[in-house]
């Protein structure tokens, strides 16, 4: 469904800071995407989703194809009816707004059967239904979150796009999170995962890729990656001396590693 191939972005005219990514996200599936910070994870989203140009950056190779149409150099909102639907990072929702207000924002598009959509969305996450006419503000930061993506959802994605589901909550909101993503996917949504928390991603995710450096440097079945011993030093933080994580040289050691493997 997303073909995404040798893409080549670059900032301010001069900055190129992906240098040739391809990556694919076939039907129904979910496919995370992985990397440092600094890596061009975000870069690729703002190349998938329109946003490249209110950044000063531009596509200046590649391609992106959504079935056969071309995303690349279409406006965001085009994108977005396109079926392309993110969620960003940092569960960008209106404090202030009920929790029904913040759902009815995302379903501006379909009117007609906004109320069907909402209840079935009560109905996949009865909290949100319960308090509907609370104010989101008051919910917990994953409730947050899971508010964010059901409104994405009210917009009907053909591919939901999720930057960073994770980021600031504890363990114990991150695997509920990580239930309603699993809930998400076994509706037959696709998904692309941005995730830091790569344990989380490849558990919910079928396939991978990591990127460094604006390249992909790795990338397989989620079971594969894990097993990747080098994957698991530096992303998973568990190695041959298992346990703690990496200091900076073993990070430099497993760049020349991946330097000579490539
Ligand atoms: P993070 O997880 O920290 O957001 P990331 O993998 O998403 O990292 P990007 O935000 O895509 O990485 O950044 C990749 C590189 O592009 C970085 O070196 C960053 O400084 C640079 N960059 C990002 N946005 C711009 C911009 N608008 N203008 C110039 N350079 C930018």
């Amino acid at each position: 469904m997303l073909n995404i191939s040798n893409l080549e972005v670059v900032y301010n005219h001069i900055a190129r800071v992906l240098a040739g990514v391809s990556l694919e996200v076939r039907d129904g599936e979910t496919v995370a995407l992985l990397g440092p910070n600094g890596a061009g994870k975000t870069t690729l989203l703002r190349a998938l989703t329109g946003l490249l140009p209110i950044h000063d950056g531009e596509i200046t190779k590649g391609s992106v194809l959504l079935g056969d149409t071309r995303l690349n150099g279409l406006a965001p909102e085009k994108i977005v009816r396109q079926g392309v639907v993110q969620v960003m990072e940092g569960r960008r929702i209106f404090v202030d707004l009920s929790v029904e207000d913040n759902l009815l924002a995302g379903a501006h598009s379909q009117r007609g059967s906004q109320s069907a959509a909402l209840q079935d969305i009560y109905q996949q996450f009865p909290r949100l239904g319960e308090r509907r006419r609370q104010l989101a503000g008051y919910l917990s930061g994953g409730e947050q979150q899971m508010l964010a993506i059901s409104r994405a959802m009210l917009a009907q994605p053909k591919l939901l796009v999720l930057d960073e589901p994770s980021l600031g909550l504890s363990p114990l909101m991150t695997r509920e999170v990580a239930a309603f993503i699993r809930d998400i996917r076994q509706r037959g949504i696709a998904i692309l995962l941005v995730e830091q928390n790569a344990a989380m991603a490849l558990n919910l995710a079928s396939r991978g890729y990591v990127l460094e450096g604006g390249k992909v440097v790795l990338d397989g079945e989620s079971q594969a990656l894990m097993e990747d011993p080098d994957f698991r030093a530096f992303y998973l933080g568990t190695g041959a001396q298992g346990g703690a994580k990496r200091n900076f040289r073993d990070v430099k050691h497993y760049r020349q590693r991946r330097r000579w493997l490539s």
